[in-house]
């Protein structure tokens, strides 16, 4: 038996907590491996909070990213001793997760823990930050470049909008951090940001058009935030949608799409393919400031996490947070 974060169903709705797991519960899979580190998600604190139906079984495990070594594997391309990364493929939602000390899952699923990336390194980044990364490479495929005009991102202090911040500036980028905290004005500039932007600006109902403000953009909000985003960008600009932290709804009009040429590019982390995955982390590796990362980064045992994930959800978390397991 191993430590888990378990969410069982109930009548009276779902219970969570801290439990010891039977190894021999685990679910099917080819490559068993000890789990060293996870990571807080926004949809980590939808699982443990069941404020969405991100869980799909029961028992679950919650937890969507992980770091560990390699315990057993059938898997030809993987064996004991290997330092492996994991990010999604429905961990924590159709899968038992990573907030436990072991998992079980297709060997398919995993990449090596990038070079140049420790362990807790590739937490700080998580899926968060892969998906930010995600963003950045959809806004480039689109023939944006920094010459275009600003690019803004929004939840800025979160984690996929803290690492957007820093990968986009790195990139030379005038970054427009829009932020409900404008008392986090300095931590944003310090990862790139050039101006802030207060949220309020953008949360009322969008006009169809308003004033062009910027070529880029990536969004973690939704919303009438997304809508507001969508009516301030620049002809033949475009804006990475990846987020829903205001709402899943989406009250725009097309005026966006057909009077400027202006496109809303969807991105996905979850089911992403083996091949961009591993674009996405070799460019994180290279491009993501380690210092920038750090500043970025607190950390919490795995005892901590249920109150992490009701954080998280409330909007009260800055930047990432790495969960120590192992
Ligand atoms: P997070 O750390 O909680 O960041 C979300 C940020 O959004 C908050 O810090 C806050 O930023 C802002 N926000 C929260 N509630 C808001 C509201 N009601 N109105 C306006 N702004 C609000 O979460 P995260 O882990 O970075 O994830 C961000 C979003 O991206 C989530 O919706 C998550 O599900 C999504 N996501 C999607 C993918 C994908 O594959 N598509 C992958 C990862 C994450 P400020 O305090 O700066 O205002």
């Amino acid at each position: 038996a191993f430590k888990a974060v378990v969410i069982e169903k109930t009548d009276a709705g779902q219970t969570v907590g801290i439990c010891s797991f039977d190894e021999a519960d685990l679910m099917d899979g080819d490559v068993t491996i000890r789990v060293s580190h996870s990571t807080l998600n926004y949809k980590d604190g939808l699982a443990i909070t069941g404020k969405a139906p991100v869980v799909r079984r029961f028992p679950m495990i919650p937890g969507v990213d992980l770091v560990g070594t390699v315990e057993a594997s059938s898997n030809p391309a993987f064996k004991p001793g290997d330092a492996v990364l994991l990010n999604g493929w429905g961990l924590g939602e159709t899968h038992l997760g990573a907030y436990a000390e072991k998992v079980r899952v297709k060997g398919d699923w995993l990449i090596p823990l990038p070079q140049g990336l420790t362990p807790r390194q590739a937490m700080a980044i998580g899926t968060a930050g892969y998906t930010a990364m995600l963003c950045l490479m959809a806004l480039e495929r689109h023939g944006l470049r920094p010459e275009r005009g600003p690019a803004i991102v929004t939840g800025a202090v979160g984690g996929v909008g803290s690492v957007a911040v820093a990968l986009l500036a790195k990139a030379g980028w005038h970054v427009i951090a829009s932020t409900g905290r404008p008392g986090e004005a300095d931590y944003l500039k310090n990862l790139g940001a050039a101006e802030i932007l207060d949220r309020s600006e953008l949360t009322g109902p969008a006009r169809p058009l308003a004033k062009e403000r910027w070529a880029a953009g990536v969004d973690t909000v939704g919303s009438t935030t997304l809508a507001n985003v969508l009516s301030m960008t620049k002809y033949g600009g475009a804006i990475a949608a990846c987020g829903l932290a205001g709402g899943m709804d989406l009250p725009t009009t097309v005026a966006p799409f057909i009077l400027r040429n202006v496109a809303l590019l969807g991105v996905d982390s979850v089911m992403a393919p083996k091949a961009l995955r591993l674009e996405a982390w070799n460019r994180i590796a290279h491009e993501l400031d380690h210092d920038k990362l750090a500043a970025m980064t607190s950390t919490i045992p795995l005892d901590r996490v249920l109150e992490a994930g009701k954080d998280i959800v409330e909007g009260r978390i800055k930047g990432r947070v790495v969960v120590e397991i192992g």
